[in-house]
Formats: structure tokens, C-alpha cells, sequence
């Protein structure tokens, strides 16, 4: 039952509308502050520019989306999204191409579709909680204070429009989730507040989206086609998938601000053949009708704030979403991410009903970091591979060369026994990893490390070895515990349910 009184979001994007319908379960009125005027259809809309190009949820957000919207996954197929189950799924890489069927009986379910729908299927959901509230065309335009500057009483609202005067909405709670364009920092400092350096991936990554209609003569030979990048070749990844309305959609992309991916049709064809698997995607979009040129999207950062660091963090107001963090989209990792924080205010939330705690909200800012980290590590670690990429800011990131190196020789292997014995599991164990379910110091450990460090003294083993600074075997775990960070993940019953699953396929 609620027992708190009012709270406020600010943004209707995705991680708003997962905070929103956690919030509901503790206060007794919630209200979502959004610009933009909401379309009664599953549309595009101004505020939210990059819902153009894909946007996949992973399974860790799948997980969290399911508890918080029972049945959205099947709404969305019901609407015409496209079941991952049972569809077939070629990734490529440097080491060779594999064609996967996905496996029926996987965990995991998550329908591929437009952003625009998935947001309107949720939007749906919060709009029919009887005590959730939208105010709509209306942008926040700071923060109200009390008068010791300790808390946060509500915000200063706008509603969009030439001559329209501020208004004051009061809250006991106010959560930004107003997106990579917030203006929270600055809010912050009109009210005194500094905020310390945040880390800063400088990714200048490029995108570029094409869609197409599917002919009906070819809907049945379809799948899913991921073809990685290889930073040091200047190979781009890519993929071609699908979405309701037999429409199709091909992303080119690559990091490191060098010769971004074209938006020239006949360029951006060319350089498709310039993919892993290109035979693969030309093959599929050579019998499909284009719906309009590509287009792209730019990104110079990724932003991570430091929130947590701030003795004077006031009370009443948390920020989630990529007003909080953002990543590089390849990822996938966003609006899972938002998830993950949504979800951790809400168990932060449960425990303060029970033991309320002074400073609750610095606290709660720090275990969303701590949920966060295995994001950004591995998405950094990813993204430094590119010639141009930098990490800037006070806190290190740990054991990146190593890590890139290991992944590397992972990929390798996994690829020789998928494509020799047959064997997925250690695909099947990475694909957790990045899908955020596995954590990352998991895949640095026992068996598997074993297994990457024995690689019959490839040039690829003896790299790692050298990184190691190790000869003797026996160190080889120690040393690595000191390389990779940590990760101090809250235990989650879910997730231990399918990793018991993963080591019990593993040891057979
Ligand atoms: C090209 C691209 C592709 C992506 N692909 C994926 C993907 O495949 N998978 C994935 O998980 N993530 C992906 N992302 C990331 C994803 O879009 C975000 O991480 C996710 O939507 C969560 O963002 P958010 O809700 O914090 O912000 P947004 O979704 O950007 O929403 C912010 C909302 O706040 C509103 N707003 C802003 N300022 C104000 C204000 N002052 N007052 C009122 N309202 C305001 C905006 O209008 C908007 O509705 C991608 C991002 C990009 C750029």
C-alpha cells in the first residue's frame, strides 16, 4: 500500500515510465512532468531524437520490465512485434560467421520492435494507474528548496508556449529522468550546489539507420544478422533485424570520430559490404524495398555523474536514466540500465519503509552505482578498442588492456567450438555477460580462465600471460582479482536461477 505522499518525474521517456510505476507502489500520487505533447499512437516524438534507430532491451531488462508490466512482452507480439524465440540468428566476427538457431527453451523472450512502440505499450500501463498522473507539454524548469537548502520541496514547471508563466509543483520526491538533454547540474548550481567532475568516455561514436519493407515472397528466410566490429582492421559493426509491420532495419556504426557511417544511400550500401558477414546482409537487403535514405546520429560522450560523491546531496530528489549515466547505444545497455536503477530505488525504498535511514538518498545513489558499474566497465572496455576513444575523469577503470585482450581469446574459442563441437555455451555464457545478467568477474574466474589461458601457446595466450606479470599458474587467479574490479552486485534470486542453469550446462 502506498504510504508516502507525492512524487514527481521529470520525463516520460522509458526510464520514466519504469519509475513512475515502481513509484506507485510507495506513493500516493505520482506525476510525470513531459515537454513533449504524448501521441495516442505508437509514434516518434521531439524529445526523444534517437528513437529512430533500434532500441533492443536486454534480458536483464526484460526480467525487471516483466515484473513491473506482467505480459508486456506478449502485448508487444500481440501488436506485431517479432518473438526472438525460434529465430534464426547469424553473428560474425573476425574469427568466422555462426548461424544459431535461438534456443526455445532459452529463458529469455524479448520481442524486437520500434522504440516508439515499446514506450507507447508502457505508457499505456502507467497512464491506467488510477493514482499516477501526466502533465504533459510542460518542461521543468528548476528546483524548489527549502529554506535551510537541505531538501527539495518540488519543481518549477513551464507549460511550453510563448508567455506562460512559472508555476510551482510541490513534492515530498522530485526524480529526474529527463535524459542525456537534463539540466539538472544547472538547476543544482542556482541553488548553491557544485557537483563533482563526472567520468567521461569521449566515444565520438557515428550511426546510421536505413529501413525497408519486407516483400512478403522473402518473410520466411529471415533472421537476426550481428556483425561485430574490429576496432584495430577499422571494421564497423552492423545489423540487420526486424520489427512489427514487416519492416526492416539495417545500423551501421562505428567509435572513434573517424570517417563516421555514411547517410548516402549508395555509400551506405558499399559500405555494408564492408561488414563481417556482408554476403549475409546484401543477400537479405538486396531483395528489400528501401522506405527512406539512412539516418544518422552523433554522439561525442558517454557521461557518467558522480552524484554520490557530494557531502550535501539535498533530500527529496534522486536522478536515474541517461540524465545519470549514458552509454554508447551499440550496447544496448540504456534502457536496461534504467531498469536496473528503477528497480534498485525501489528496493532502497521497501528497506526505508521498514528502517528508515538518514542521508537515503546519497545512499541510494551509491548502490545505483554499484548496480550500474558492470555497464560501464564493459562498454568502456568495448569502446577503447577504437583509435580516438578516451576515458576521462578522477576514478580509474580497471584492468581495460587485459580484459580487452581476454575477451578477444573468449571469442576466439567460442567460435572454434560453436563452429567445431557445436558447443554454445560459452557463447551462450558471454551473451549473459553483456545482456547484464552474468557479472563480468564471473567470466574472469575457474574453469574458463583455465580454459583462455591455455590456449596452446597462441600469440593471443601469450599476450595475456605477459599482461598477467605471471609465470606461475597457480597465481594466475590471485593476480587477475587484482586486475578486474570487483563488482558488488546485490544477490538476485532471478538471476542466480538462470546462472545455476548456465554452470549446470557448462559441467556437462
Ligand atoms: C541512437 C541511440 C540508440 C539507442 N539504442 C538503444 C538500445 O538499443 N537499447 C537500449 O537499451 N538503449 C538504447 N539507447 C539509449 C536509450 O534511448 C536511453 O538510455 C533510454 O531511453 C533511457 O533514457 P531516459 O528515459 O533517461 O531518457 P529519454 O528516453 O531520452 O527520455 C527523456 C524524456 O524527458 C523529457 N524531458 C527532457 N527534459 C525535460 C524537462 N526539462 N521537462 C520535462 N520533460 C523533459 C524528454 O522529452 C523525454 O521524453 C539508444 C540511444 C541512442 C542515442
Amino acid at each position: 500500500m502506498p504510504d508516502m505522499k507525492k512524487a514527481v518525474v521529470i520525463g516520460a521517456g522509458i526510464a520514466g515510465l519504469i519509475t513512475a510505476r515502481m513509484l506507485s507502489d510507495y506513493y500516493e500520487e505520482v506525476c510525470i512532468i513531459e515537454r513533449d505533447e504524448l501521441p495516442a499512437e505508437p509514434l516518434n516524438r521531439q524529445g526523444v531524437p534517437q528513437s529512430f534507430h533500434p532500441h533492443r532491451v536486454l534480458p536483464r531488462g526484460g526480467l525487471i520490465l516483466e515484473h513491473y508490466f506482467p505480459g508486456y512482452n506478449d502485448e508487444l507480439i500481440t501488436l506485431g512485434a517479432i518473438p526472438s524465440e525460434k529465430e534464426k540468428i547469424v553473428i560474425a566476427n573476425r574469427y568466422g560467421t555462426l548461424v544459431n538457431k535461438a534456443d526455445a527453451a532459452s529463458p529469455f523472450n524479448i520481442a524486437s520492435c520500434s522504440r516508439a512502440l515499446l514506450e507507447w505499450v508502457l505508457r499505456q500501463r502507467v497512464q491506467n494507474i488510477d493514482h499516477v498522473s501526466f502533465l504533459t507539454s510542460t518542461e521543468v524548469t528548476g528546483l524548489m528548496v527549502s529554506e535551510d537548502q537541505r531538501s527539495i520541496t518540488g519543481v518549477f514547471t513551464k507549460e511550453r508556449g510563448p508567455d506562460q508563466p512559472i508555476e510551482m509543483l510541490a513534492a515530498d520526491m522530485v526524480i529526474d529522468a529527463s535524459g542525456r538533454s537534463s539540466k539538472l547540474i544547472r538547476w543544482l548550481d542556482k541553488i548553491g550546489l557544485s557537483v563533482p567532475e563526472p567520468e567521461v568516455l569521449k566515444v565520438s561514436l557515428g550511426y546510421s539507420t536505413r529501413y525497408y519493407n519486407i516483400p512478403f515472397s522473402i518473410q520466411h528466410e529471415w533472421g537476426t544478422v550481428i556483425t561485430e566490429s574490429d576496432p584495430e582492421e577499422g571494421i564497423r559493426a552492423g545489423m540487420l533485424w526486424r520489427i512489427e509491420n514487416d519492416i526492416a532495419g539495417v545500423l551501421l556504426f562505428n567509435a572513434g570520430g573517424n570517417e563516421y557511417p555514411s547517410t548516402d544511400p549508395d555509400e551506405f550500401q558499399k559500405q555494408i559490404k564492408q561488414l563481417f558477414a556482408s554476403d549475409e546482409i546484401s543477400a537479405l537487403t538486396d531483395q528489400l524495398e528501401p522506405l527512406q535514405g539512412p539516418r544518422g546520429y552523433r554522439i561525442s560522450e558517454s557521461v557518467r555523474q558522480h552524484f554520490e560523491l557530494m557531502e550535501h546531496w539535498p533530500s527529496g530528489l534522486l536522478v536515474l536514466g541517461d540524465s545519470f549515466c549514458s552509454f554508447d547505444p551499440i550496447h544496448g545497455q540504456g534502457m536496461t540500465v534504467a531498469a536496473i536503477e528503477a528497480e534498485t530505488i525501489g528496493k532502497c525504498l521497501e528497506a526505508q519503509r521498514v528502517h528508515p535511514e538518514p542521508q537515503f538518498e546519497r545512499q541510494v545513489l551509491l548502490r545505483m552505482q554499484q548496480e550500474i558499474e558492470p555497464a560501464w566497465w564493459l562498454s568502456s572496455v568495448a569502446d577503447l578498442r577504437w583509435q580516438g576513444v578516451e576515458h576521462v575523469g578522477t576514478s580509474q577503470l580497471k584492468g581495460v588492456s587485459f580484459a580487452q585482450k581476454y575477451i578477444n581469446l573468449f571469442v576466439k574459442q567460442a567460435m572454434k567450438r560453436s563452429s567445431q563441437e557445436n558447443h554454445n555455451h560459452l557463447f551462450f555464457m558471454q551473451f549473459l555477460m553483456n545482456a547484464l545478467i552474468l557479472p563480468p568477474s564471473e567470466f574472469f574466474k575457474g574453469d574458463v580462465l583455465n580454459m583462455i589461458l591455455n590456449d596452446n601457446g597462441s600469440e593471443e595466450e601469450m599476450e595475456l600471460r605477459a599482461e598477467l606479470g605471471v609465470e606461475d599458474p597457480g597465481l594466475f587467479q590471485q593476480r587477475i582479482d587484482e586486475i578486474i574490479p570487483s563488482f558488488q552486485l546485490e544477490p538476485d534470486a532471478r538471476i542466480n536461477k538462470i546462472l545455476d542453469s548456465l554452470r549446470l550446462a557448462m559441467s556437462k
